[in-house]
């Protein structure tokens, strides 16, 4: 298993924009594959030299009742729980709304590493939203622009160490794994 990164955050805050942009026309629509639900998408990101598993929280509509919001904490407990970490997506124009801090509340709950990005920051349009960000208590915010590319690079040095850790934690677990295997067949002769 890969790392495997979950971008959540509220409808309209730019996921799907960023899932393609990290899958590219690889495997940009996978929801007919087995075990993957219709509300998650899953698909093989490429960043740099960061390769990895992406999980998009798609299919959220605009939480207008109590019913969505359900919905949507359920969906995103789901996605977080599926990943190593979470890029938490907001909108750099529109400033943290209250459904922003509800996900920014199950988020700190979940005690995962979370990535903040401040999205639609493209040019100087994000600057007041990230300086916002703060606020939210999930660390230095990195302002990004989904559609157009920007602030990739800064993304990749936020994930590179937890796509490392994953990766080594991979290789100790295959190791030892090997050892009993030396040793069981020691065992049999
Ligand atoms: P999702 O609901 O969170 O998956 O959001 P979408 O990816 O569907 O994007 C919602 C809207 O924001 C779309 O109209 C996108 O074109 C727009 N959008 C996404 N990323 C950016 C960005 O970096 N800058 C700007 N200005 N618009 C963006």
């Amino acid at each position: 298993m890969s790392f495997t990164l979950a971008i959540v955050g509220r409808p309209n805050v730019g996921k799907s924009t960023l899932f393609n942009r990290l899958v590219g026309k690889r495997l940009a629509l996978v929801d007919d594959q087995p075990g993957v639900t219709r509300d998650l998408r899953e698909g093989a990101a490429r960043l740099g030299d960061l390769r990895f598993t992406v999980i998009d929280t798609a299919g959220l509509e605009d939480a207008t009742d109590d019913s969505l919001q359900g919905r949507m904490r359920r969906l995103t407990e789901r996605a977080v729980e599926m990943a190593d970490a979470s890029l938490f997506l907001i909108d750099g124009r529109a400033g943290i709304t209250p459904n922003d801090e509800l996900f920014a509340e199950i988020l700190r709950r979940s005690g995962r590493p979370v990535i903040l990005g401040v999205n639609k920051a493209e040019g100087r349009q994000g600057e007041a939203g990230v300086i916002e960000a703060y606020a939210l208590g999930l660390g230095e915010p990195i302002a990004l622009s989904a559609e157009h590319g920007e602030g990739m690079g800064e993304l990749a040095v936020a994930l590179a160490p937890l796509v490392e850790a994953a990766e080594e934690a991979v290789a100790v677990v295959e190791e030892a794994e090997t050892d009993v295997d030396v040793e069981e067949d020691a065992e049999g002769e």
